[in-house]
């Protein structure tokens, strides 16, 4: 199976939070949290049309100014998702500059922020390059099951997590992957061609098979056609596989209700990016900064049943022995340790968390 979304780390596991989806068959990518992102070429952050926020303690949304100044100019609409008090942030990093000769550009840059919030209420605004950025009123609904962006191909989801301020996680599914035969095609006589796209909508869609499939091509400068049911087709010709996962978690205490929200959104993640700050051994000075260990994050990942786990957002403390964190993180992810009885039963964290 071709994957649909390649994920990178921009900065490495001392740098900044930012981990870049790119999609592989279109001119797009995704962000999740917006550190530093210096790094990425202009062709790149110019493929982004959605970036999404954990929250905005400054090495996670720093990186805010860059992507409007490369942005400037182009006819472009970039959504941004983000904590509670995420749209006055926004407006408040815009109003910091003058806009006067922007409304003069012959193209419009528009920036669209919803704020989410933890009892599932979300604003939603717009403000335009070419009104100067002045915010445009506010729009409020109601998001069902964390459920961000519902696309026909893939969702984004969002949960909340504590990190002593609320401070989301997301997770990226792609639908059901589908591949066709083509030998299966070659037997039934049909030629490739725009309807085979038509089909995998349809399946993604999950119209009733017993709907009318039109199959059609050119032949000797005409069109030919022929009809069968979309649920014959479908068995004959596709293969309908699971699609990918790549879930993004950043800055919480360990809890057990943050444990627990992270192994179910990262269920069976093809890829997960979790924060992994500090040794184990320095367990109370982790919970008391509501960040993760390597050990933590490593054994959240291993009862997830995640495929690969990309630890970062590394304390600079450990500059010169990543290492160390990469193997504690591994090794508990291997199931090679486990955490004491001590510390799952109990964990110790401060008491304005609990
Ligand atoms: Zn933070
Ligand atoms: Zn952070």
């Amino acid at each position: 199976m071709k994957p649909q979304f390649h994920p990178t780390l921009v900065n490495g596991p001392l740098g900044d939070p930012a981990v870049f989806v790119d999609f592989f068959f279109e001119r797009r990518a995704l962000l999740f949290d917006l550190g530093e992102i210096g790094c990425l070429p202009p062709r790149k952050i110019l493929r982004l049309s959605h970036v999404f926020i954990s929250h905005t303690h400054m090495d996670h949304f720093i990186g805010f100014d860059h992507l409007v100044r490369i942005c400037l100019g182009r006819e472009k609409k970039l959504r941004l998702f983000g904590p509670p008090g995420f749209l006055d942030q926004v407006w408040h990093r815009l109003a910091a500059y003058t806009w006067n000769l922007v409304e003069n550009y012959p193209t419009d840059f528009t920036i669209a922020a919803t704020e989410l919030h933890p009892d599932g209420k979300a604003l939603e605004a717009e403000v335009h390059c070419c009104r100067g950025f002045r915010s445009e009123g506010n729009a409020a609904f109601t998001v069902t099951e964390g459920v961000l962006l519902d696309e026909e191909g893939f969702r984004v989801r969002s949960v909340f997590l504590d990190h002593k301020i609320p401070c989301l996680a997301y997770t990226l599914e792609e639908k059901n992957h589908v591949n066709i035969m083509k030998n299966r095609l070659d037997e039934l006589g049909f030629p490739v061609g725009a309807w085979l796209a038509e089909l995998k909508r349809a399946v993604l869609r999950e119209e009733p098979g017993e709907t009318p499939f039109r199959i059609w091509w050119r032949e000797n400068g005409r069109v030919a056609e022929r009809w069968m049911p979309l649920g014959d087709l479908r068995s004959r010709v596709l293969r309908v596989v699971p699609g990918q996962k790549i879930t993004y978690v950043t800055d919480a205490v360990y809890s057990p209700e943050n444990a627990e929200k992270i192994v179910a959104l990262a269920r069976g993640a093809d890829y997960l990016f979790i924060e992994a700050s500090f040794l184990h051994e320095e367990a109370e000075r982790a919970a008391v900064k509501c960040h993760l260990t390597a050990h933590q994050a490593g054994e959240m990942a291993r009862r997830a049943g995640a495929v690969r786990v990309t630890p970062f957002h590394f304390s600079p403390r450990y500059t010169g022995m990543e290492e160390l964190l990469t193997r504690e993180m591994e090794e508990a992810f291997a199931g090679n340790v486990s955490l004491s009885a001590e510390y799952a039963d109990e964990p110790r964290y401060p008491e304005h968390f609990s």
